[in-house]
C-alpha cells in the first residue's frame, strides 16, 4: 500500500490511474477504523480496480465545543488493518494541505444540511460536504462509498454530487453492528462498560418501532411519542436530541404512511452523541 500525504500527487497519481482506463473506489473516513469502515473498503475492492481510502479528521466539521481534540487516532492499526484490506493508496494530507492559510471557500447543500443532526450541529454538513468535494476533486474517484450508519451524510452528498454534475457514483452500504446490535462508531470508545451497555437501546427501539409498524400496531403520527417514550426508560440516556420517523430524501417528519420511510435516533449517553437509524419499506414487509 502507497501512502500519499500530498493532494497534487494524489491528483496526478489518479490521473494517470484513470488514463490507463482504471477505476477508483474511495472511501472518505476520519479513521480509528472498524469492521463498518472495512466494509465500505471491501465492497470498493469488489467493484473498482483501484482502491483509495483517506484518513483525515476534518476540523470544519467539529463545532467549538466538540470532540476534535479527543477523537481517537490510531494510525498505526488502520495502516496495518487497510494493508490486510489490500488497499492500494492511503490517501494521508495534513490539515495544512487540505485548509492552507486564507482558505475561503465551502460548499453547502442547502435545507437537507439544517436537517435532523443539522439542527443540533450548526455547520457540521457545511464542513463535511466541503471536505468531500475536495477529496472527489484530489482522489477523481468511480465510485464513492459511504455508511448508511450515516444516512443523512449519505443523502446530502448524493444530492451535493447531482446538483454539482459530478460523475461519481454515490454507493451507500448497510450499516455493521456489533452482536448485540449496536452500530459500530468509532466514538464508541468514548463509552464505560454500562454506557455501552445501555447503548444498545437504540437498536432495540428501532427493530421495535419498525416491527410495530408493519405490523401495524401503530399509526405513523404516534411514532415519535412510541420511540421517545421506548428510550426515556434508559436513566443513562443524558438527552434525546431527536427520535422519529422522516422522508428518506425530503428528511421531512412524516404523519402519514409512505412507501419507504426512516427510522431516525440522535442521544447523548453522558457527553457522547450516537446516531443510528433503519429504513422501512412497507410494501416489501406487508404481503397483502
Ligand atoms: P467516519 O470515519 O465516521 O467519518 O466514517 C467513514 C465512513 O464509514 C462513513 O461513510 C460512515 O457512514 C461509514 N461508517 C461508519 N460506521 C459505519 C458502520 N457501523 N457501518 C457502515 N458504515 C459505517
Amino acid at each position: 500500500m502507497e501512502i500519499i500525504r500530498v493532494p497534487r500527487i494524489m491528483q496526478d497519481t489518479s490521473k494517470t490511474f484513470l488514463l490507463h482506463g482504471k477505476t477508483i473506489g474511495f472511501v472518505p473516513t476520519m479513521g480509528a477504523l472498524h469492521d463498518g469502515h472495512l466494509s465500505l473498503v471491501r465492497r470498493a475492492r469488489e467493484e473498482n480496480s483501484i482502491t483509495v481510502v483517506s484518513i483525515f479528521v476534518n476540523p470544519a466539521q467539529f463545532g467549538a465545543n466538540e470532540d476534535f481534540n479527543i477523537y481517537p487516532r490510531d494510525l498505526e492499526g488502520d495502516t496495518e488493518k487497510l494493508i490486510k484490506e489490500k488497499v492500494d493508496i492511503l490517501f494521508l494530507p495534513d490539515a495544512s494541505s487540505i485548509y492552507p492559510e486564507g482558505y475561503l471557500t465551502y460548499v453547502n447543500v442547502e435545507e437537507l444540511s439544517e436537517k435532523l443532526c443539522g439542527a443540533f450541529r450548526p455547520g457540521h454538513f457545511r464542513g463535511v460536504t466541503t471536505i468531500v468535494a475536495k477529496l472527489f476533486n484530489i482522489v477523481k474517484p468511480t465510485r464513492a462509498y459511504f455508511g448508511q450508519k450515516d444516512f443523512q451524510q449519505s443523502v446530502i452528498i448524493s444530492k451535493m454530487t447531482y446538483d454539482l454534475n459530478m460523475d461519481i457514483d454515490i454507493v451507500v452500504c448497510p450499516t455493521v453492528r456489533d452482536k448485540d446490535g449496536l452500530a459500530m462508531s468509532s466514538r464508541n470508545s468514548y463509552l464505560d462498560n454500562s454506557q455501552r451497555q445501555a447503548a444498545t437501546i437504540i437498536y432495540k427501539c428501532l427493530k421495535e418501532t419498525s416491527e410495530s409498524i408493519k405490523s401495524g400496531i401503530i399509526e405513523i403520527k404516534n411514532v415519535k411519542r412510541f420511540m421517545l417514550d421506548f428510550l426515556r426508560k434508559e436513566p443513562l440516556i443524558s438527552e434525546i436530541d431527536y427520535a422519529g420517523i422522516y422522508d428518506i430524501s425530503s428528511l421531512e417528519e412524516l404523519s402519514a404512511e409512505k412507501e419507504n420511510m426512516l427510522l431516525a435516533i440522535a442521544l447523548r449517553i453522558g457527553n457522547t452523541r450516537l446516531i443510528d437509524n433503519m429504513l422501512i419499506n412497507i410494501k416489501e414487509e406487508r404481503k397483502y
